[in-house]
């Protein structure tokens, strides 16, 4: 038996260290038995998934020297990769499942959803039945539905982990989970076993937050009496606190440690260590050494900790030890002392440059990671100091929706809060400015938001919001119900039930 795994991302976002970590150990226990790593992209959610996504998610990977023998990029005998190129598949595989009773059409609204919600917290087939009558006049009426599967209503899943031995659920705590939603896209649950199956994956290693998710897949397996490639929970991924890995404690996006000037070959081999070590101790390894070594079952389930000063410090190492001066030119050119990046910057420091020496001033701020800032200079803006921190996280939460960093995008994210706050947009950018540059004599801020690129923002972003004093957990609460009940439309969860 060839051993098959897979990263299958959802192109929903950055590059997330996360995906990273669970490819790199994916790769490396197909390595280890010269099996086969592939590659399938997950973009089911129509309203979040975008083609930039991919793309970023792909060459991260890339960078970091992870490579996939089949993948949309390449192709391959079980193609395609990207799952919507693969509707017609699940729509037939659905079918079969409705021919034998295994699911069934769900005419149930929105509104009477929320009622049953309201009395039960699990969902289960008994609870969506609508009588026949009912049902036959919504099916003629082409009311909209979603497709379930039938799940027990009691009693004890097994699942088997690799790494946990047997997990028990109880499938009371089981929905009747949906396969195909309303607008005919298959759920993550659905197309994700139906690939795994024809794509011929033997091992599943995933993040240990899909455990709960694990009973229903089992379902699917059983329903259509296939086999199930044997699953292994890796441990998340943890900030300082111990607390999940999230981007407002730490950065999580590939593209930030790449813009700060972290070497590839260090990223990786902190990932490599993130629950796993070699056999002899040794902390410097690369890709190469983890397969050699690889064995799964000297995985620690602790929680690894994600520690950005541990990854410098091992960066620091790598700069030291491994790049002699000619090959340490080559890096630093290669980050961003390259005529692409420089070509981007150039119309915007050259009306403002007398002599060439003028550029580490002016144009400064599109290389460093974060600008040394003081809370005074926030002091002259004219507008108040707790009202300026509001400002910028608003400004965040506006980025983080923005499917294209285009220009437009950034330019109207920050009119529409000026609007909201009922500030003019030149006063309203004032403190925007010196979080992003550290001076308010600079090139335009939108600009050089649109060339540093959305991690960097978002790191300089948060830091000024640090300067100042950070938010306290209630007030961030209160900003962003505030925030999403002006900005954002809630998505209809039932619809796009993950
Ligand atoms: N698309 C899922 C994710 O991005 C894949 C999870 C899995 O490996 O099954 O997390």
């Amino acid at each position: 038996m060839i051993i098959r795994t897979r990263i299958a991302p959802s192109p929903t976002g950055d590059p997330h260290v996360g995906t990273a970590y669970i490819a790199l150990f994916n790769y490396c226990f197909a390595q280890y038995y010269d099996g086969e790593f592939i590659l399938r992209v997950e973009d089911t959610d129509k309203d979040r998934s975008t083609y930039e996504s991919e793309i970023m998610i792909l060459d991260s990977l890339r960078w970091l020297g992870i490579t996939w023998s089949e993948g949309p990029d390449i192709g391959g005998i079980y193609g395609p990769y990207r799952q919507s190129d693969r509707l017609h598949i699940y729509h037939k595989y659905v079918n079969k499942l409705i021919l034998y009773g295994l699911a069934f059409k769900c005419y149930r609204t929105f509104k009477e959803l929320n009622e049953i919600k309201k009395k039960k917290t699990v969902l289960k087939v008994k609870d969506l039945k609508l009588n026949n009558e009912e049902y036959n006049r919504r099916e003629l009426e082409n009311y909209p539905y979603v497709i379930r599967m039938v799940v027990p209503n009691e009693g004890i899943c097994i699942i088997q982990d690799l790494l946990r031995g047997n997990i028990n659920i109880d499938w009371t705590q089981i929905d009747a989970q949906i396969l195909i939603k309303s607008n005919g896209m298959p759920t993550y649950h659905f197309a994700n076993v139906i690939d795994d199956h024809i794509m011929k994956i033997t091992h599943v290693l995933r993040g240990e937050e899909w455990i709960n998710s694990a009973p229903k897949h089992q379902l699917i397996y059983k329903y259509f009496g296939w086999k199930m490639p044997i699953l292994c929970h890796m441990p998340l991924l943890r900030n300082t606190d111990k607390s999940k890995l999230s981007k407002r404690k730490n950065p999580t996006s590939i593209n930030y440690y790449r813009r700060m000037g972290y070497l590839p070959q260090a990223l990786i081999n902190y990932l490599g260590h993130m629950g796993w070590s070699m056999s002899n101790g040794i902390e410097k390894f690369n890709i190469k050494d983890m397969t050699d070594n690889f064995d799964i079952h000297r995985i620690s389930l602790g929680g690894p900790v994600f520690d950005v000063e541990k990854l410098t410090w091992l960066n620091s190492k790598y700069i030291r030890e491994d790049f002699d001066d000619r090959a340490l030119i080559k890096e630093i050119c290669k980050w961003s002392f390259n005529e692409a990046y420089i070509y981007n910057i150039l119309p915007k420091i050259r009306p403002r440059i007398h002599i060439l020496s003028d550029i580490i001033h002016i144009a400064g701020h599109f290389f460093y990671g974060l600008p040394k800032l003081e809370l005074k200079s926030f002091n002259e803006v004219n507008i108040e100091y707790s009202k300026q921190i509001t400002i910028i996280q608003f400004f965040i939460w506006k980025l983080e929706i923005i499917k294209i960093w285009k220009k437009e995008e950034i330019f109207f994210s920050v009119k529409s809060i000026s609007e909201y706050f009922k500030i003019k947009l030149k006063i309203l950018l004032c403190p925007i400015f010196i979080a992003i540059t550290g001076s308010l004599i600079s090139t335009s801020v939108i600009d050089s938001i649109l060339i540093i690129g959305y991690d960097i923002t978002i790191a300089r972003l948060s830091n000024a919001i640090k300067i100042m004093g950070n938010i306290s957990i209630n007030k961030y609460k209160k900003f962003k119900t505030e925030f999403n009940s002006v900005f954002f439309k809630q998505l209809n969860i039932w619809e796009n039930n993950y």
